[in-house]
């Protein structure tokens, strides 16, 4: 599944790439998919979208947003798969969830392998979509400060029990964080998955805080993991610390065992030793 790394990437790969194209046809999937969501039907879209221009592209949490000028936004959000940009003379893939081609001869095309939504919205109303509306602020905004992530921790423990992996990878907490990256930014803080946040001391926020921070600008800036595939089908250049492959690695800072359980909706890869 894509992260806001992942999106941040696409984004600026579609400024670069598709920006400035006309539409010659929008069409939705070809292949039925139960979990993609879509607002709009078939001839709804090929009709909305006909003639319009790619704007500028922007990424929030697990969510990109596409102006398609004049008056409408392509939403594409929560998914995993690819989401390809094809020049012109380029072989189409079989199944697609969103076939768009341009004037130009080029296309693109996204494939959700889970879920995912690709929704189109009257240029404004994207912002009330549910999961949109109310997002709070994401690790790669300004005011995500660690003030506010301290306070964030605060609310959530006079709200009940939750464990460190739950405070980033539930509920969108931090927004566009989730299960593959959580794994990264708990190591590098040194803080157990089952960590139970009422139990973080003023050092472990801090290290959490920066462990955030740090974890996603640097995704960022290698353009998205390894094991998920940018606009032009090439996997991004940050090699994750903690994954399947980690089990067969001594842990990089004691040389110990990593260790594997299932927990909160995926597996957790960590060191016992080094994660307290
Ligand atoms: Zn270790």
């Amino acid at each position: 599944m894509f992260e806001l790394p992942e999106y941040v990437t696409l984004a600026e790969q579609m400024n670069k790439t598709l920006q400035g194209k006309i539409i010659r046809c929008g069409q939705l999937g070809n292949s039925p998919h139960k979990f993609v969501w879509y607002n709009r039907s078939h001839e709804e879209f090929e009709r909305l979208t006909n003639g319009k221009k790619v704007g500028e592209a922007r990424a929030k949490g697990r969510w990109l947003f596409l102006p398609l000028e004049p008056g409408y936004v392509l939403l594409l959000g929560e998914c995993g798969g690819k989401v390809l940009y094809h020049p012109a003379g380029s072989k189409a893939p079989k199944k697609y969830h969103l076939y768009i081609t341009f004037e130009d001869g080029s296309f693109f095309t996204a494939t959700t392998q889970m879920w995912g939504a690709m929704e189109l919205y009257n240029q404004g109303e994207e912002a009330n979509r549910e999961y949109v509306k109310g997002m709070k602020i994401t690790p790669i905004e300004p005011e995500f400060t660690f003030e506010y992530f301290d306070e964030l921790i605060d609310e959530l423990i006079s709200a009940g029990q939750r464990s460190a992996k739950g405070l980033l990878t539930q509920d969108q907490l931090i927004p566009g964080l989730g299960n593959a990256i959580a794994q990264d930014i708990l190591f590098r803080a040194r803080v157990h998955p089952r960590h139970p946040i009422n139990q973080l001391n003023p050092d472990q926020r801090q290290a959490l805080y920066h462990a955030i921070r740090d974890t996603v600008h640097e995704v960022i800036e290698k353009g998205g993991r390894y094991d998920e595939f940018d606009l032009y089908n090439n996997p991004g250049g940050y090699i994750r610390i903690m994954d399947k492959n980690a089990l067969t690695r001594p842990c990089p800072e004691c040389g110990g065992r990593i260790e594997k359980m299932q927990y909160l909706g995926g597996a957790c890869y960590f060191c016992n030793n080094c994660q307290n």
